[in-house]
């Protein structure tokens, strides 16, 4: 975390969620993130389809940024029970996730059908966040650095700036599962996710692009997490489904 990242906090709530309970959920932090005057972090939920009206409209002029957790690739046309990123443009959203492992796995998702996202979500004035992450297998292997590597080079948008995009380093294998690599390893894939990006799209916006980490986060693992040099914030998914923990890991990001 440097001084011109400002962190960003973004909850997946990925198939969970009924009126009932969600928008309680986001109501608490929408208006915790209203009273928070000194906000130093960005915070955005992600819900399901189905709440994402309600949700924007409960979080409109607040604070609280809302997503969508994907998007096609296409702006309209003949796809049954899917959603273009311009139609959550329309609805309120400011970001999409897009390669989520989730994605990726149930739905073959490879890493040009990912990047083809992104570059929707782009045209459609969202922010995009980028998932990557090695499986369990290959971290064994020893190509956890190559696997993540090619997947930022392969699912990064055209055009992606520090403004206009996020990327998340989400070990497969620590998703949900309770298990955390190492703060040495996650760090030492977020720094080498900086070192591709500068040579992608150049060391300026490589520096001021935010990499979110995003693997069993919790309030007890958030600070040591969130201090690392290269991690800009996280992308959580279980504890994002309590107001307390979702609040306490936002706190948990140096100032
Ligand atoms: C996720 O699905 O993006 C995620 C990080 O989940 P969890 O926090 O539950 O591991």
């Amino acid at each position: 975390m440097t001084a011109q990242r400002r962190p960003l906090i973004a909850g997946n709530w990925k198939m969970n969620g009924l009126r009932a309970t969600a928008m309680p959920l986001a109501g608490e932090l929408a208006t915790k993130m209203n009273n928070a005057d000194d906000a130093f972090f960005d915070m955005l939920v992600c819900p399901p389809a189905t709440l994402l009206e309600a949700v924007n409209d409960l979080a409109l002029e607040t604070n609280l940024a809302v997503g969508g957790q994907d998007c096609h690739m296409n702006t309209s046309g003949a796809h049954t029970g899917d959603i273009s990123a311009e139609m959550l443009k329309d609805m309120g959203c400011a970001y999409v996730i897009v390669g989520h492992s989730e994605r990726r796995a149930d739905h073959a998702e490879s890493d040009e059908v990912v990047k083809s996202k992104a570059e929707a979500a782009l045209a459609a004035g969202l922010i995009a966040i980028v998932c990557v992450g090695e499986t369990e297998a290959e971290r064994d292997k020893g190509i956890t650095i190559d696997v993540v590597a090619a997947q930022i080079l392969g699912s990064l948008p055209e055009g992606a700036t520090a403004a206009n995009t996020v990327a998340a380093y989400e070990p497969v294998w620590a998703i949900g599962t309770g298990r955390t690599p190492t703060s040495d390893e996650v760090q030492e894939v977020h720094a080498m996710m900086r070192k591709t990006l500068a040579e992608k799209i150049g060391a300026d916006e490589a520096d001021k692009m935010r990499l979110l980490y995003g693997g069993s986060v919790k309030p007890s693992n958030a600070v040591e997490l969130m201090g690392l040099a290269d991690v800009d914030g996280a992308l959580v998914g279980g504890a994002s489904l309590s107001h307390t923990d979702f609040w306490a890991i936002a706190e948990s990001c140096p100032k």
